[in-house]
């Protein structure tokens, strides 16, 4: 279809089926609605949403690539790789990721047990009020309990209060590795693309090592415009992309419309000088 890197593309956003407040009929609706011409469903270590963001989006004449968000553990920390374009129906990719779920719950017993023991009863009950599926409990279901039972005013404070590292409610996890989660997708036909590089706190010299790792094995986009960049970071990202002849990513990461700062479609688009990660995909563009 389109290899205009201008396109208003948003790759990265979840729903009720991950930790957003949507179905994928309401995004779907949402996205058009906000101008979005190319769109994809990414929710967090699962694939369960994609035959119904397929079907919404084919109902509101909206070009769809599949998509996920895959938890990775890298050098000792959390790094994010989106997936677009694969076969949904892959059974790799399927069964990766169920296990990459598999945790979740045990770890969400341990996340409330430790809030327990600072005066907060009763937060796993609490969190799984929020959730949509049973499978994939997260920090965000327990931040949102956390606000609605006034333990705290918003979500960011939730997280810097409870639950990063070393807070009460923070627990360790280990998730897929870099090359697990890239081979998942590419060998379902995807693109696997480094979500949101500006949130990791990298030094460069380890920015340079995920960037390397993941191209070696196989990976091939970097998100540049998401709404978890600052402008400046816009730029430095799209530096970046060049410098390592990365194909531009460009995602909202929307989650719902009480908590997002950037709303479906409404980023500014890629730096003209990129080469857009749909250019790659346009025979994947579900039309
Ligand atoms: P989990 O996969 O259970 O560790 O949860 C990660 C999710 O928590 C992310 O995808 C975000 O939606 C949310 N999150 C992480 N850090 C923050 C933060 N500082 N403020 C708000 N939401 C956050
Ligand atoms: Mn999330
Ligand atoms: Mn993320
Ligand atoms: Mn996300």
């Amino acid at each position: 279809m389109n290899s205009d890197p201008t396109l208003n593309a948003d790759l990265h956003c979840h729903s009720v089926i991950s930790d957003g407040t949507l179905t994928p009929e309401a995004l779907a609706e949402r996205a058009k609605a906000g101008g979005v011409a190319l769109w994809s469903l990414t929710d967090h270590d699962e694939i369960g949403g994609q035959g119904r963001a397929i079907a919404a989006a084919k109902a509101v004449g909206l070009p769809y690539l599949t998509g996920t968000e895959i938890s990775v553990t890298f050098a000792g920390r959390v790094v994010h790789i989106v997936g677009l374009g694969f076969d949904h129906e892959a059974r790799e990719l399927a069964d990766g990721l169920r296990a990459t779920r598999g945790g979740r719950e045990a770890r969400a017993r341990e996340m409330a047990a430790g809030l327990d023991q600072v005066g907060i009863p009763g937060a796993f009950e609490g969190a799984l009020k929020y959730v949509g599926n049973p499978d994939l409990i997260s920090r965000t279901h327990f931040a949102r309990f956390l606000v609605d039972a006034g333990h705290c005013s918003d979500i960011p404070e939730v997280f810097r209060r409870f639950l990063t590292e070393g807070k009460p409610g923070f627990v360790p996890h280990k998730w897929a590795a870099l090359r697990d989660a890239v081979g998942w997708i590419t060998r379902a036909g995807g693109i696997a693309v480094i979500a949101h590089p500006g949130r990791y706190d990298f030094t460069p010299t380890e920015e340079y090592a995920l960037i390397t790792e993941f191209m070696a094995h196989g990976g091939r986009g970097i998100e540049v415009v998401t709404g978890s960049h600052t402008t400046a970071e816009f730029q430095q990202y799209a530096d970046t992309a060049v410098e390592f002849g990365l194909l531009a990513s460009r995602g909202s990461d929307f989650h719902s419309p009480d908590e997002s700062r950037i709303d479906l479609g409404s980023l500014p688009p890629l730096p003209a000088r990129l080469t857009p990660v749909w250019e790659a995909l346009s025979d994947r563009i579900h039309a």
